[in-house]
């Protein structure tokens, strides 16, 4: 199974993400998680992101296709993924279709997880993870055990600032991926308003 999440910043695909490919046994790849990698190694590239993320901008096209590109030819990726954060620009998808028709795959679904703005800046303020783990959490929607609650940090980029920069790309940038994939028929709708069992059980319901 070949799947793409697309939706905007807070909107949970990361949260769905984890039952998608705990049920499918696909890996997700998640560009955001490796550019944040990057960053924290201080590589060479981690710091040219660096100047995009802590503005809330998207790193360049060409250097998030060749990460992609490395990605997918990975073994685990034989069997099916989940590209979370990928593609966010029409050249990406662009790419992204070259790289799979060169391999002998295409797309099975694109979940587009469908949330007001009104909504994302609580979500996206609230917003923790453990260090320790990686799972994130929610101070309020799913809030994280007494125990780890002074360890957990917050994501430089999840600060209401940022995420109107976010968004705005968001808008610009990546929403007209929305009329790109319906055109191919491969646009699944998911209202992403509700409890993360009930976004969960409507995912699935696409999937079946
Ligand atoms: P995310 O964790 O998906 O919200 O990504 C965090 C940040 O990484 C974004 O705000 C962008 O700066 C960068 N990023 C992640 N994925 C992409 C992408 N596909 N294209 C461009 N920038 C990206």
């Amino acid at each position: 199974m070949n799947l793409i999440f697309i939706g905007p910043p807070g909107a949970g695909k990361g949260t769905q993400a984890t039952a998608i490919i705990n049920k499918f046994n696909i890996p997700q790849i998640s560009t955001g998680d490796v550019i944040r990698a990057a960053i924290k190694d201080q590589t060479p590239l981690g710091k040219k992101f660096q100047e995009y993320t802590n503005k809330g901008e998207l790193v360049p096209d060409k250097l998030v296709n060749s990460l992609v590109e490395d990605r997918l030819g990975k073994k685990d990726c034989a069997n099916g993924f989940l590209l979370d954060g990928f593609p966010r620009t029409v050249n990406q998808a662009e790419a992204l279709d070259e790289m799979l028709k060169n391999r002998g795959h295409q797309l099975d679904h694109v979940l587009l997880l469908e949330v007001p703005d009104s909504l994302l800046i609580e979500r996206i303020t609230g917003r923790r993870s453990d260090p320790e783990t990686g799972q994130v959490y929610h101070l309020k929607y799913n809030p994280p055990p007494e125990n780890i609650k002074t360890r957990l940090i917050q994501r430089k980029d999840d600060t209401e600032e940022v995420l109107k920069e976010r968004l705005r790309e968001y808008h610009n940038k990546t929403a007209p991926l929305i009329p790109y994939y319906e055109k191919a028929q491969l646009l699944r709708r998911i209202e992403g308003v509700g409890s993360i069992d009930d976004i969960q059980k409507r995912v699935f319901e696409t999937l079946r």
